[in-house]
C-alpha cells in the first residue's frame, strides 16, 4: 500500500499538533511531500570522534566522548546558566545551558559516559558547547546512524520549542518507515539511463541517511537534476504555448523607410552583434507569433540603433510604433536622437511625458488615433487611457528594470491584437539567471562594443585624497572634456543625501569658480524644464561639470563627457556602479571613472570596488553581483521561482541547469505534448507539480 504523500504532516507518527504546527508556520511544511522534500543545508561527518585537547577555535560541530564531572549554576544579568564539567583522558570544556536546566539536571547521569555533539565555542578561557545533543555511549552505540549526519534547515523558534535537529531526523526517518521508503520514480527510465542517474527512492533516501560521501553526492545530483529540469520543462511549455497560441501582426516586407535608412543615413558600420540581433528581432517579426523579446546590451553597446531600425520595420508594414522610457530626461534624449533621422526619412514622431502641455496633448492623442503619427516616444504617459494607437504594431521598452510586470501588460491591452515587444536592458543578467527566469522569453544579447572604444579607467580614491582629484578634474577640463559627479540618493535618507550633494555642489562650484567654469546641477527634486535645462546646457558643453544623483543613470549620451566621478561609492550597488561609469567612455577620448569613499569599508563593498576596478565587463559584474546579493534582489527572480529551489543553486549548480535545459529542450522537441509512453512520467510529475506549487507566475 503507497502511503498518499499529501497527507497533512499531523498525521505522522511523531508529529502532534503542536509540532505540525511549528512546522508549518517556520519551515513551511504542511505534508509528508513538504517533509520528504526539506533537504538538509550540510551534512556533519559523524565518524569522527575529537578529544578535548584536539579542539580548534573555529566553531564547528564535532562529537566528543566523554563524562559529566560536576554541575554548577552561574549567576548572568538576566537568570543563571547551568553549566556542566565535561572531561576525557585529554582535558576538560564545558557544556552550558540557557534554559531547561531542572530537566536537564534530572535527566543527566554525571559520571556516564556520553557522546556529546555540537558547536564548540570559546568563552572565558575555555572551550564550551551551549545546549548540546547527549547520547549516552552505550546508546549510541546501538542506534543506526548514518556516515554523514545531515543539519536541516531550522529556526530559533524550533529549537526554542525543543524541535532540534535530531527530532527533524527523527520524523523523517518515521515518514520512511510509514511509506517503507517507497517514492515514485519522477525521470524515465531513458533519461536516467542516459545520465546514468540513481533512482528517486535511493537519491531521497541517501539525501537523508547518506551511506556514504559517494552515494550522497549522486543523491544530490539526482534531485538537482529534477528540480532544474522540471523548471526547464515547464518554462519551455509555457515558450510553445505562448508562441502557438499569441498571434501577432506579421510584418510580411522589409520596405522603403528600412532600406533608404540602411543605404543613406546609417551613420556607422553596425557591429556583427548588433547585425545578428537585427535578424534575430526581423525573423520574429516576419513570423506569425507575437515577439516578446528581450534585448540585453551592456551600456554602450549600440542598442538605440537596433531599437530604430525595428520600429523601421514596423513603419514599413503600415504600423505604429512607441518607445517607452523611465525618465523624462532619457525620454527627450531618444526622441532628439531619433528626430534628426525622422526628419531625414519624412517619419512623423512626438514625445509624451508627464510635463506634456495639455494643447501638445491633444494634437498627439488625435494623430496617434488617426494614424498620422508614427512614432510616439515617452515616458509612462504612454500607458494613459487616453493613449489610443490606431494600429501599433511595436513596443519598444528601454531599461525595464524602472518599469512593473503590470505596467508592461497595459501597453498589450491597446490593440486587438498584442504589439510586438522588445524589451531593453542594459542590466546584464548572468545567463544561466536568464535561462530560468526568462526561459519563455526570447533573448538576444549585444555582445560587443563598436569599435575604437577605449576602456574606461576605473580608480578608487579615499576622501583625503579629494585634492588631487580635483587638480585631475582641472587637468581634463583644460583639455576639454565635461565631468560627472554623482551623488548617492536613498529614500530613506533623502535629507541627509540632498544636503550631501548641496554641500558638494557649493564646494565645486567655490573650487571651480565662474566664469572659467561652468557647473550644473540636477536632481530629482527639480522642475522637469528646469532638469531638461541644465541638461541640455551640459549636452551643448555650456558647462563642464555636471552635478547630479543618480537622475542620470539611465540613459544619457554625451560623448564628450570623459569623467566619471561617483561619491560614496560604497553605498551603490555594483549594477547601478557599472551604469553610472558606462556614461562615460562613449566618445574618442580616454575616460576615467573615479570611485571615491570613506575609509570604512565593509567586506561587501570592498569587493563591489575592486570588481569595478578590475573589469568593465557586465557581465562579469553582473556574477558578481549575483553572488553578493543572491537572486533574490535580481528583477524577475521573485515571480520565478527561481527562489523557492529546493536543493539547487541557481549559481553553483549552472551546470546542471544547463545539462537540465538541454535534455528538456530535446525531449520536448521530438514529443512536444508528452503523449509517447516513455514520457508519461514527466507528464504526470509535471501535473502533479503544477498542482501543488503556484510559483508559475511569469511575466507577461
Ligand atoms: P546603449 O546600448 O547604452 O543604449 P547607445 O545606443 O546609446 O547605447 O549607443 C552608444 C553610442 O555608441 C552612441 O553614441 C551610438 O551612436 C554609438 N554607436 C552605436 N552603435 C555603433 C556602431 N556600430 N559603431 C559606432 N558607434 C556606434
Ligand atoms: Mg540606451
Amino acid at each position: 500500500m503507497s502511503v498518499n504523500l499529501q497527507t497533512p504532516i499531523d498525521y505522522l507518527k511523531g508529529v502532534g499538533p503542536n509540532r505540525a504546527d511549528l512546522l508549518r508556520k517556520e519551515l513551511g511544511i504542511h505534508t509528508y511531500q513538504d517533509l520528504i522534500n526539506l533537504f538538509p543545508n550540510r551534512y556533519i561527518d559523524r565518524t569522527q570522534y575529537y578529544k578535548i585537547n584536539q579542539l580548534q577555535r573555529n566553531n564547528s560541530d564535532v562529537q566528543i566522548i566523554g563524562k559529566i564531572t560536576s554541575f554548577k549554576e552561574v549567576a548572568q544579568k538576566r537568570g543563571k546558566r547551568l553549566v556542566g564539567t565535561f572531561q576525557d583522558d585529554t582535558g576538560t570544556m564545558e557544556l552550558v545551558w540557557f534554559r531547561g536546566q531542572k530537566w536537564i539536571r534530572e535527566s543527566l547521569k554525571l559520571n556516564k559516559t556520553y557522546v556529546a555533539f555540537g558547536k564548540v565555542n570559546w568563552f572565558g578561557g575555555k572551550f564550551n558547547i551551549a545546549h548540546p545533543e547527549l547520547e549516552l555511549q552505550e546508546d549510541h552505540e546501538k542506534n543506526l546512524r548514518s556516515v554523514m549526519q545531515p543539519v536541516y534547515p531550522s529556526t530559533e523558534k524550533l529549537s526554542n520549542k525543543g524541535i532540534t535537529n535530531r527530532v527533524i531526523s527523527k520524523i523523517i526517518q518515521q515518514l520512511f518507515i510509514e511509506t517503507n521508503g517507497k517514492f515514485n520514480e519522477t525521470l524515465s527510465d531513458n533519461l536516467r539511463s542516459e545520465l546514468k542517474l540513481i533512482s528517486k527512492q535511493s537519491a531521497l533516501f541517501n539525501v537523508h541517511f547518506p551511506k556514504s560521501q559517494d552515494l550522497l553526492s549522486r543523491a544530490q545530483f539526482r534531485l538537482k537534476f529534477e528540480e532544474l529540469f522540471y523548471i526547464q520543462l515547464q518554462l519551455i511549455l509555457k515558450n510553445f504555448i505562448h508562441k502557438s497560441k499569441i498571434k501577432g501582426f506579421t510584418f510580411n516586407q522589409v520596405g522603403d523607410y528600412f532600406n533608404s535608412f540602411f543605404k543613406d543615413y546609417l551613420p556607422f558600420e553596425l557591429t556583427n552583434a548588433q547585425k545578428r540581433v537585427l535578424k534575430e528581432i526581423r525573423a520574429d517579426l516576419g513570423s506569425n507569433a507575437q515577439m516578446n523579446r528581450l534585448l540585453q546590451g551592456d551600456v554602450g553597446s549600440g542598442k538605440t540603433i537596433v531599437a530604430f531600425m525595428s520600429i523601421l520595420m514596423a513603419l514599413d508594414n503600415g504600423f505604429q510604433a512607441c518607445l517607452m522610457a523611465p525618465t523624462e530626461i532619457l525620454s527627450a534624449q531618444h526622441y532628439n536622437g531619433l528626430l534628426e533621422w525622422c526628419n531625414k526619412l519624412n517619419i512623423s514622431i512626438k514625445i509624451l511625458t508627464g510635463s506634456t502641455k495639455t494643447s501638445e496633448r491633444r494634437v498627439i492623442h488625435e494623430s496617434l488615433e488617426n494614424g498620422e503619427l508614427q512614432i510616439l516616444i515617452g515616458t509612462h504617459a504612454l500607458l494613459e487611457h487616453k493613449v489610443k494607437f490606431k494600429n501599433l504594431g511595436l513596443a519598444i521598452i528601454d531599461e525595464q528594470h524602472r518599469f512593473g510586470v503590470k505596467q508592461r501588460s497595459k501597453l498589450w491591452q491597446k490593440n486587438t491584437l498584442p504589439p510586438h515587444v522588445l524589451v531593453m536592458t542594459a542590466t546584464p543578467i548572468p545567463r544561466t539567471l536568464a535561462m530560468s527566469v526568462y526561459g519563455d522569453l526570447d533573448i538576444s544579447i549585444i555582445d560587443e562594443l563598436p569599435p575604437g572604444r577605449k576602456a574606461i579607467k576605473t580608480v578608487h580614491r579615499y576622501d583625503k585624497n579629494r585634492l588631487n582629484v580635483f587638480r585631475f578634474i582641472r587637468d581634463e577640463i583644460s583639455k576639454g572634456r565635461q565631468i560627472y559627479i554623482v551623488y548617492p540618493l536613498i529614500q530613506e535618507n533623502e535629507k541627509m543625501d540632498y544636503k550631501d550633494l548641496m554641500d558638494g555642489y557649493e564646494s565645486i562650484s567655490r573650487d571651480f569658480p565662474m566664469p572659467k567654469y561652468q557647473t550644473s546641477i540636477v536632481h530629482g527634486k527639480m522642475k522637469p524644464a528646469d532638469k531638461d535645462y541644465e541638461m541640455q546646457r551640459f549636452i551643448k558643453g555650456e558647462t563642464q561639470i555636471m552635478v547630479a544623483t543618480t537622475v542620470i543613470e539611465v540613459g544619457v549620451n554625451v560623448p564628450n563627457a570623459s569623467v566619471m566621478i561617483i561619491e560614496s561609492a560604497e553605498r551603490f550597488g555594483l549594477s547601478q556602479l557599472h551604469q553610472l561609469r558606462g556614461r562615460v567612455g562613449r566618445g574618442a577620448e580616454q575616460s576615467y571613472c573615479i570611485l571615491m569613499t570613506s575609509h570604512k569599508l565593509s567586506a561587501n563593498s570592498k569587493t563591489r570596488l575592486e570588481t569595478m576596478v578590475k573589469t568593465n565587463d557586465g557581465f562579469e559584474i553582473a556574477e558578481v553581483d549575483l553572488k553578493l546579493r543572491g537572486p533574490g534582489d535580481i528583477m524577475g527572480t521573485q515571480q520565478s521561482g527561481v527562489l523557492n529551489l529546493k536543493i539547487a543553486d541557481i549559481i553553483r549548480d549552472s551546470d546542471v541547469l544547463q545539462l537540465a535545459r538541454h535534455h528538456a529542450k530535446s525531449i520536448l522537441k521530438i514529443d512536444p505534448s508528452l503523449s509517447l509512453s516513455e514520457n508519461q512520467v514527466f507528464l504526470n510529475t509535471y501535473k502533479q507539480l503544477s498542482k501543488y506549487k503556484n510559483i508559475w507566475n511569469y511575466i507577461s
